[in-house]
């Protein structure tokens, strides 16, 4: 059978492995399985978030409310904007997805940072659009200015702070890189882990209002994946101007938003106290980290997120020492696939890290 031609460059995006596998084939007791690849908040699901799916859970023969009047409004006043200005999605993925599909053809380009979210390429090829990456691993917005001179583009990535290295440019230099963009140039600016980086770094703190304000071409993306700890609710938000808005619900399916979803989300976002303490204990866990890093000799990425890039340079192959995590139930993500040989551990619980450094410890003799 014939498919559309742009999809024989799609690669088929590579989940982080999930417990189940690690039972199945390594034997591990579930218990006794670390799961640190996908970068979850650690710390489970707000108790009243949980008391409220199960209220909800007896209305399911009933449609979402579509128009997710009270989750917007949530986020409308949050932020300070109109309801108007704000998209749901299935994940903040499912955002990314309408970004491209409603400015990306087969003549487009899309310019993003060399090691970044897997996903900005995968939504680029469904489109045939040409991928233009930085040659620094790190987002370089000299690298970024020049390649937009040399070929223009139609949708710019910026992952502030980046997936999956962890780096974070500071504000001020966004905002005078975005000063020289076409106001034709489409600017997604994933903030998926900002929640994170404004409490370690005042300076990387991006204000969606403000950013929409100041640059009516831009749009900021979040989620409740990360910092609201709702990963397995599948709930984005799109923050921007109407005119991106109106566009980019052309390309939105009815529904697209359980009602346990939406209801988790809102619930979410009333408890900030929640989120604020999960991040206080992120950066005192990533400490431990930092320390063992630098007691076995190896590098590490400066990170404003809930993960952190550990670099082994010459000393260790980091495809070895994920494998060799997995076996013992220790889950990570290996780097190798984006060209760094790196690997890039959520930030657990106290208990969890505990354990990491002591199955690290075993891998490290052992692969030494
Ligand atoms: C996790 C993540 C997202 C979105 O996740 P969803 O679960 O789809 O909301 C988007 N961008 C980056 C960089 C991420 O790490």
């Amino acid at each position: 059978m014939e498919f559309n031609k742009v999809l024989e460059n799609v690669t088929t995006y590579e989940a982080g492995k999930p417990i189940e596998l690690v039972v199945r084939e390594y034997g591990v007791d579930p218990k006794d399985i670390v799961k640190l690849a996908s970068n979850e908040n650690p710390y489970g699901t707000s108790p009243k978030v949980t008391a409220k799916i199960q209220e909800l859970a007896k209305n399911m023969f009933i449609y979402p409310d579509d128009s997710m009047y009270e989750l917007k409004e949530g986020l409308a006043n949050k932020f300070d904007v109109l309801s108007d200005n704000v998209i749901i999605g299935s994940g903040s993925d499912q955002i990314l997805e309408y970004c491209v599909h409603a400015k990306c053809n087969e003549n487009s380009k899309i310019l993003m940072a060399k090691t970044t979210f897997a996903m900005y390429e995968i939504y680029g090829k469904q489109t045939g659009s040409k991928i233009i990456k930085t040659e620094s691993d790190t987002h370089n917005l000299e690298q970024f200015s020049a390649l937009y001179k040399e070929h223009g583009a139609d949708v710019i990535f910026l992952c502030l702070p980046n997936n999956p290295l962890g780096e974070c440019l500071d504000k001020k230099d966004v905002y005078e890189f975005l000063e020289t963009i076409d106001k034709e140039t489409l600017v997604v600016v994933d903030g998926a882990y900002q929640e994170y980086a404004s409490y370690k770094d005042e300076a990387k703190a991006i204000n969606p209002k403000d950013l929409i304000i100041s640059f009516p071409n831009c749009i900021y993306l979040g989620t409740f994946s990360k910092a609201y700890a709702l990963g397995g609710m599948r709930v984005g938000f799109g923050i921007a101007n109407n005119e991106i808005i109106k566009n980019l619900y052309k390309l939105r399916a009815p529904f697209n938003i359980t009602t346990l979803s939406l209801a988790a989300a809102i619930e979410a976002l009333n408890d900030e106290e929640f989120v604020q303490d999960c991040i206080a204990k992120n950066f005192e866990e990533m400490t431990r980290y930092e320390e063992y890093a630098k007691s076995k000799g190896f590098d590490y990425i400066d990170s404003y997120t809930n993960f952190i890039t550990l670099k082994f340079g010459e000393l260790y192959n980091s495809k070895a020492v994920a494998q060799e995590l997995l076996q013992r139930g220790v889950i990570v993500r290996d780097l190798t696939g984006y060209g760094v040989n790196a690997i890039r551990v959520t930030i657990g619980s106290n208990e969890q890290n505990t354990k990491v450094f002591s199955v690290l410890d075993e891998v490290l003799e052992k692969l030494k």
